[in-house]
């Protein structure tokens, strides 16, 4: 082992030093991919040096997602202390599914859960899991709703129509996951947003009523902390009256930016949370851990054990179901994703989680305030969002963005809602100052003025 430590060791080094001086990888054409980098795989080994020459050259070609010209996705950066205990758990390499396997690293998971489900306001009986990946919390969490209205479905199947309800600019996990569970897709009813991005709770409520009328059984809304284009909150306190009375489950998807729950200063954006029956976040998003890390919690413990435990005699032989976490997942070997945010946060504090949440925040609203004084730029999105969106000129946001990857100046996405295509700027990416996000337009400027589009 110690050899492969040296190892990596100077292959971290070469990364680090490629983030700063090619932040922005060449991309290889994929048609020239297999031609370009050695990824078969031989009968022979390879040897020391050939191995580490080629881990080098992958290591160059991969997209920097840690890099100050990363603004592409809803991740990115990195927070040294998350990576460590990442890094910890893979030495480590314990499976969470019993406190036998997996002992302390139990308490961390339920530490964790157990502090969220205090900040989010939800009582004692609530309880949670890590998901793989925020689309698997929301999988999560229908698979509950499901189970709760309709308690036969788990050994008998659907027999009655049920239907669910999610805003048009939700993630398109919600209509997969109809189908995962057996609902189908076409029982999602997508609700209207304003131009805003967030959910309309009186087209919520009419839907409800038709479906009502038309026999179905409506038994799940999701609404949205931080939507995935604009990055819009829908507000909580009027669906869930919506939902209160017509009995349905509410689930909040806060997958991007449920972590505003850290936040003081932010957290008035999911103001009416402890209505919810379950919610979710992920903390390699705005937390900045490692991928993934998601965390699903609900209100009533109850429901996870009703839809995810089985008895396997083999597996459970010692303590209690509650530190068994096995009992209340999806999977059953299980990937240690709680260390990396307990090391985050038992390092900096639950203040260092809060500046971490205003600091994203800060840096839109730079972004935002540059875009409003400049007029070659028009903005699409709105106050309290950290997604900026904006066309600059009459340049086609697909054109720009593709032309800034292909020449290796920037990585960031480009997006559409209401049939206006923007570029998708996000500061999610903490390690940004001020300085990275004035750069991030010069970049754009100098490249457009020497680019025929
Ligand atoms: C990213 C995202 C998801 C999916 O999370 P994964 O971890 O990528 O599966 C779900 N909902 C919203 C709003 C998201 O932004």
């Amino acid at each position: 082992m110690q050899n492969d430590l040296k190892l990596f060791t100077e292959l971290v080094e070469f990364l680090i030093s490629e983030e700063k001086n090619n932040p922005v990888a060449t991309p290889i054409d994929t048609k020239i991919l297999y031609d370009t980098l050695d990824l078969n795989l031989n009968d022979e080994p390879l040897i020391d040096k050939d191995f580490k020459n080629t881990l080098k050259e992958i290591i160059k070609s991969t997209p920097k997602t840690a890099s100050t010209s990363f603004f592409n996705q809803l991740f990115g950066g990195r927070m040294n202390k998350a990576t460590l205990g990442d890094l910890l758990a893979v030495m480590l390499n314990n499976s969470m599914y019993t406190y036998k396997v997996a002992g302390p690293q139990v308490g961390i998971e339920k530490t964790i859960l157990r502090k969220i489900c205090n900040i989010i306001g939800y009582p004692q009986s609530a309880d949670g899991t890590f998901a793989p990946g925020g689309s698997m919390s929301n999988y999560m969490a229908v698979l509950m709703a499901r189970d709760k209205y309709n308690p036969s479905a788990r050994n008998k199947g659907i027999t009655n129509k049920m239907t669910l309800y999610t805003s048009e600019a939700s993630h398109y996990s919600i209509a997969k996951n109809a189908s995962f569970i057996g609902i189908g897709r076409h029982q999602v009813r997508a609700i209207k947003a304003n131009e805003k991005g967030e959910m309309l709770a009186e087209d919520l409520e009419d839907q409800i009523k038709k479906d009502i009328k038309k026999g179905y059984q409506p038994f799940f809304v999701n609404a949205t902390a931080g939507t995935t284009v604009l990055g819009a909150f829908d507000d909580i306190e009027q669906i869930s009256n919506v939902c209160k009375t017509h009995d349905i489950w509410l689930h909040l998807d806060g997958a991007y930016c449920g972590a505003v729950i850290f936040s003081d200063q932010y957290n008035h954006l999911v103001k009416g949370i402890e209505h919810t029956n379950s919610f979710s976040v992920n903390a390699h998003k705005m937390l900045g851990t490692p991928l993934g890390c998601s965390i699903i919690v609900t209100k009533d413990k109850k429901h996870l054990y009703e839809s995810f435990s089985n008895d396997a005699e083999y597996l459970y032989q010692t303590d209690d179901d509650d530190f068994n976490l096995g009992k209340t997942s999806l999977q059953c070997g299980r990937r240690n994703d709680a260390l990396k945010l307990w090391t985050l946060w038992k390092s900096v504090g639950s203040l260092g989680l809060k500046s971490i949440i205003d600091h994203q925040f800060k840096l839109a609203d730079v972004a935002r305030n540059y875009i409003n004084n400049h007029p070659d730029y028009t903005l699409y999105s709105f106050e309290n969002s950290i997604s900026v969106c904006f066309n600059y000129k009459d340049i086609s946001a697909k054109t720009l963005c593709t032309k800034l990857y292909e020449e290796s100046k920037l990585m960031v996405g480009f997006g559409n809602f209401k049939n206006q295509d923007f570029v998708r700027m996000v500061t999610i990416n903490t390690i940004l100052q001020e300085k990275d996000i004035l750069n991030f337009f010069k970049t754009i400027e100098d490249f457009a003025s020497s680019t025929d589009f």
